[in-house]
C-alpha cells in the first residue's frame, strides 16, 4: 500500500483520490481552499444557488465509470438527465439556431434555421470526426499517450500543423457554421488559429452523446464524491496550500506545505503545477487559458422562455446559462459568462442581445478572471493552445519527476470535465492497484 498524496481538491483531486482509495492505497488530500470542489462548487447568495462554474458534461460515461470504479454506481447517487436542446445560437443578423442532438435533428434545424445546405455543410464537418474520435479515444484519452503504442492516425493528428481555423475556413462558407463549430475552444479563451485541427471532435462527441447535467446544478457531483472520499477513508485537509514538493535521492517522497511536510510515496498534482517550483521548470513554456467575465445573477419575475444556454455570438461574446442552480420561487439563477470586448457591463450587453432583465437582477454576485484563477489557484480552462507543441507541453499522467503524477485541467489530455475526468482515470491507471 503506497502512501498517496492528493495536492488539490477540485474534480481531478475528488475523483484521483476516490479511485486510488478503491485501489487499497492509502490516501491523503490536501486542499489550499476551505472547501472542495475547485471550479466544480457551488455560489450560494440570499437565496440563490450557482453552479460556480461546470454546468453541464460531455461524455456521461466518464462520470459513471468513476463513480462505479470507486464504489456504488452513479445512478445511486444522483441523477444526471440529458440537455436539450443543447444550446441556442443567436447571429449577429438576428437569425438564430437550436441545436438538438443526434445528427439527422442537427441538420434539420440547421436547414430550417439557416438555410437548406446548413445541414449536410454541418454533417459533412462533424462526420470527419467519427474516425479522429475513435483514434484518440484509444490512444491518448483512455490510455497514457505513447508514440510507440499509437497507431498511425492518432500520431498524425496530435503531431498535425493543420488548425481548426483552417478547417472551418475550408468547411465553411457561411460564417454562422464557423461560430457554431469554434464556439467551444472560444469560450475557453483560445484563438483558433492556435487550435489543432482534432479539437473539434468536441462537435462530433456532443452530436452523438449529447450533454448532461444534474437537475440541482453540476456541483451535486462534487458534493456526492465528497461523500465518497469519507467512504474510502481519504483523510483531507482543508486551508493546506501545497508549496512544493519534497524530492530525495532522485524519487518523490513528500510535499511541502505552508504548515509543514507531509511524507508521501506517491504525489498526484491535481492543481496547475506551475505552483509547484520542482514542476514548473518543466511546464514554463505553457500559457494558462484565461477564464471569461462571470455574473451570476439572481432574476425576479417572468423571464423569456429560453434553452438551458444562450450563446450570443458577436464581439463580445456572451453565453447566458439559465440552469445549474436553484432559486425562491418565481425568481431564476442565471450566470452570464462573457468574452471579448466587454466594455460595458454584461447585463447592459445582454439587454443590447435582445435579453432584457436589467430591472429583475436582484442578487448579483460577479467573479473576474483574476478572482476566479486566485481563488482556484490556476486556471480550470487549463493551458491555452498555442499551436500543435501544446500536446507535448503539457505534463500527465506521468511527470519526469519518479512518483508524482498530474491530473486535472492542465495535465494530459485537457481541460473540461471529461477530460479532466479521464485525466484522473490515466493517473489510476499508471499507479495500479496497492
Ligand atoms: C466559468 C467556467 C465554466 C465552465 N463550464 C464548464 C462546463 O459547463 N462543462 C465542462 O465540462 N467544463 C466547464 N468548465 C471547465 C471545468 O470547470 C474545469 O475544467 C474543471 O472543473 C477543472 O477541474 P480541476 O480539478 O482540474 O481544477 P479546479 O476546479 O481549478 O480545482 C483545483 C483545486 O486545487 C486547489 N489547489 C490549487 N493549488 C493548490 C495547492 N498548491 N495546494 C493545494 N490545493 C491547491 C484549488 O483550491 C482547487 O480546489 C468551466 C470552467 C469555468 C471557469
Amino acid at each position: 500500500m503506497a502512501r498517496v498524496v492528493v495536492v488539490g481538491g477540485g474534480y481531478a483531486g475528488l475523483a484521483s483520490a476516490v479511485r486510488l482509495a478503491k485501489l487499497g492505497h492509502d490516501v491523503t488530500l490536501l486542499e489550499a481552499g476551505d472547501r472542495l470542489g475547485g471550479a466544480l462548487g457551488r455560489v450560494e447568495r440570499e437565496g440563490f444557488t450557482w453552479d460556480a462554474g461546470p454546468t453541464h458534461t460531455m461524455l456521461p460515461a466518464v462520470v459513471r465509470d468513476l463513480f462505479r470504479k470507486s464504489g456504488r454506481p452513479l445512478e445511486r447517487e444522483l441523477d444526471l438527465v440529458p440537455v436539450t436542446p443543447l444550446r441556442r445560437h443567436v447571429f449577429g443578423d438576428g437569425s438564430q439556431v437550436d441545436l438538438p442532438t443526434g445528427r439527422g435533428d442537427q441538420m434539420a434545424a440547421l436547414d430550417a434555421a439557416l438555410g437548406s445546405g446548413s445541414g449536410a455543410a454541418w454533417s459533412a464537418y462533424v462526420d470527419a470526426f467519427a474516425d479522429d474520435w475513435d483514434a484518440l479515444r484509444r490512444d491518448w484519452f483512455e490510455r497514457p499517450w505513447s508514440p510507440e503504442l499509437a497507431g498511425e492516425h492518432a500520431r498524425a493528428l496530435l503531431g498535425t500543423r493543420l488548425t481548426l481555423h483552417k478547417v472551418l475556413r475550408r468547411s465553411f462558407k457561411d460564417e454562422r457554421l464557423r461560430l457554431v463549430a469554434g464556439f467551444g475552444a472560444t469560450l475557453e479563451g483560445h484563438d483558433l488559429r492556435n487550435v489543432p485541427a482534432w479539437v473539434g471532435l468536441w462537435s462530433y462527441v456532443e452530436q452523438n452523446f449529447g450533454l448532461w447535467t444534474s437537475p440541482g446544478g453540476m456541483a451535486d457531483v462534487a458534493d456526492a464524491l465528497v461523500a465518497r472520499l469519507r467512504t474510502r477513508r481519504v483523510a483531507v485537509e482543508l486551508s493546506t496550500p501545497v508549496v512544493d514538493l519534497e524530492v530525495r535521492e532522485g524519487r518523490v517522497a513528500g510535499v511541502r506545505t505552508t504548515s509543514g511536510t507531509v511524507d508521501a510515496d506517491v504525489v498526484v498534482v491535481a492543481a496547475d503545477p506551475r505552483q509547484l517550483p520542482t514542476l514548473a521548470t518543466h511546464v514554463r513554456r505553457t500559457m494558462p487559458a484565461i477564464p471569461p467575465v462571470l455574473a451570476h445573477l439572481g432574476v425576479v419575475g417572468p423571464v423569456p422562455d429560453l434553452p438551458h444556454e444562450v450563446v450570443l455570438h458577436g464581439d463580445p461574446l456572451l453565453v447566458l446559462r439559465t440552469t445549474g442552480g436553484t432559486a425562491p420561487d418565481g425568481a431564476h439563477a442565471w450566470t452570464v459568462l462573457g468574452r471579448g470586448a466587454l466594455s460595458e457591463d454584461v447585463v447592459t450587453a445582454l439587454a443590447r442581445a435582445g435579453v432584457r432583465v436589467r430591472d429583475q437582477v436582484e442578487v448579483r454576485v460577479d467573479r473576474s478572471p483574476l478572482e476566479q484563477v486566485t481563488t482556484w489557484g490556476g486556471s480550470p480552462y487549463g493551458v491555452l493552445w498555442q499551436g500543435r507543441s501544446t500536446v507535448a507541453r503539457r505534463l500527465g499522467p506521468r511527470t519526469p519527476v519518479p512518483g508524482v503524477y498530474v491530473a486535472g485541467a492542465s495535465a494530459t489530455p485537457g481541460a473540461g470535465l471529461p477530460s479532466v475526468g479521464l485525466s484522473a482515470a490515466l493517473v489510476a491507471q499508471v499507479v495500479g492497484p496497492a
